[in-house]
């Protein structure tokens, strides 16, 4: 079986921080609750978006923060 390899990455909760993944161009929110979301920042070995819960998503960080281009978010 193979063993599938995902790039990890911490999340920190970091009250206030300035780089939340509500900013991140990878986070998206819940659609039926914004304090939760979800990052898309991870690839699983085949290439695949592997989504990861932010259980708090004003107050997670984490090492690969990018700010977005959130553009998809301007034309809702
Ligand atoms: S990459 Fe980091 S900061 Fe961005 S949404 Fe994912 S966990 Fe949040």
């Amino acid at each position: 079986m193979a063993e599938v390899k995902k790039r990890a990455f911490d999340m920190v909760r970091e009250p206030g921080t300035t780089k939340p993944c509500l900013k991140c161009k990878w986070g998206i929110e819940d659609p039926t609750d914004p304090s939760v979301g979800q990052c898309t920042s991870g690839r699983t070995t085949e290439g695949g978006v592997w989504k990861r819960l932010i259980h708090d998503y004003y107050n997670t960080t984490c090492a690969k923060f990018t700010e977005g281009e959130v553009d998809f978010r301007d034309h809702v």
